[in-house]
């Protein structure tokens, strides 16, 4: 496949053989040639902007509609960048899903912020015959030089970490690396947090059994979930009310409340659970209450699972965010049942109910700055 723009604009790329330049799928730039034009603007102490950019969900693209369809993703998507970038950079597949842009000479906040909103903004008008019906969005990480660095590896990893934030915030978005506001997120943690979900679940079956006193396990668990899932709200549900709540100090709302026992029942599946990525998509006609007490909370997105075991029912485990649209991954899913199967367990080994356990204050988690 020939190029799909004209890299030669770019005086670094004038006198290169480019003849094995390109990734065959996307007509983009390879990797190896990104990296080589990176190192020459650092070389050449050149502002620029380092752009990462990685499709949605897109193993479920895969998944559902096989390989042959992604591969078809990958080339319209990678298309639909340069055409976003125009003359204003290049743009390069780093591998897999994701794609590398450069900004030659572009590193004002305003203008790089302009490029990350047009690209999520219009991704919605990508149509083609060839992924009729399917909505592909992308998550972008940024970095800047020299402001936040002059070192090429430096650089990825701060736009990769924007690039974390952004899918932790929901995914089809653009996060612009500023130091007050991600220098804190340790990758080399959020990946080794991310590795298997059975040492998760150890973590899980760990935090709830370290005292006898189940109330004490569930406190501690919930608090560990919100910092680290980053979610708005946790809590328990009973028909007779919330208990064990933790609040992120973020969340939109502070003041979470019951939601209708009865009303929400009718929505688990067969494995006791039910989750809602777009609360704001829900149809009216199928929710009416429940949507219009999830809308009241600020709720975005949900993740319910039932507690139970041995045939018996003792509430359900309730997650929320609130103003951020959320696709719950698989991963968390399994969490959150391991969680529910867990605490049900202990309550019938225990011979308690929900309702009897101690009633906890709402911990509002401390704001880490
Ligand atoms: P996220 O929103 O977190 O990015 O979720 P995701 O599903 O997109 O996850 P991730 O970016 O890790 O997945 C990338 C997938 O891309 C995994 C791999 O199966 C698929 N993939 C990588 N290269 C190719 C390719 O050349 N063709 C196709 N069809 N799929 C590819
Ligand atoms: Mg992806």
């Amino acid at each position: 496949m020939e190029e799909v723009y004209d890299v030669k604009n770019f005086e670094y790329f004038k006198n290169r053989n480019l003849k094995y330049a390109f990734d065959m799928l996307t007509g983009l730039l390879m990797r190896e040639e990104v990296v080589g034009y990176v190192k020459h603007l650092l070389e050449k102490k050149v502002p620029f902007s380092f752009i990462i950019v990685d499709i949605d969900n897109f193993k479920t693209v895969n998944d559902t509609l096989g390989h042959i369809k992604g591969d078809k993703v990958l080339a319209i998507t990678a298309r639909y960048l340069c055409e976003k970038t125009g003359s204003k950079g290049i743009v390069g597949r780093y591998g897999g899903d994701e794609f590398i842009i450069v900004l030659e000479g572009v590193t004002e906040y305003k203008d790089v912020w302009s490029l990350g909103h047009n690209i999520n903004m219009n991704i919605g008008s990508l149509k083609s015959d060839e992924i009729r019906g399917l909505s592909i969005t992308v998550t972008m990480g940024i970095s800047r030089s020299p402001i936040d660095s002059t070192d090429y590896d430096e650089l990825f990893a701060l736009a990769d970490k924007a690039l974390y934030r952004g899918k932790m915030k929901g995914r089809n978005c653009f996060i612009i690396y500023l130091p007050e506001k991600h220098r804190d997120i340790d990758m080399t943690k959020e990946r080794s947090k991310s590795y298997t979900s059975t040492h998760l679940c150890s973590r899980v079956f760990h935090y709830l059994t370290t005292t006898e006193k189940i109330e004490d396990g569930i406190s501690l668990l919930f608090k560990q979930f919100v910092a680290y899932f980053m979610v708005d709200h946790i809590c328990i549900e009973t028909r007779e009310g919330m208990n064990f709540q933790v609040i992120h100090p973020l969340a939109k709302n502070k003041n979470f409340v019951h939601l209708d026992y009865d009303g929400i029942n009718n929505y688990f599946n067969s494995i006791g659970l039910v989750y809602f990525n777009k609360v704001e998509d829900m149809d009216e006609e199928d929710y009416t209450d429940i949507l219009r007490d999830m809308r009241d909370q600020h709720i975005s997105s949900a993740l319910y699972c039932k507690i139970r075991a041995f045939g018996r029912e003792y509430g359900y485990l309730r997650v929320d965010m609130t103003d951020t649209v959320r696709i719950w991954q698989q991963s968390e899913m399994d969490i959150i049942m391991i969680t529910a199967n867990t605490i049900g367990l202990l309550l019938h080994y225990q011979n308690k109910t929900l309702e009897e356990l101690p009633r906890q204050d709402i911990f509002i988690m401390p704001n880490e700055g």
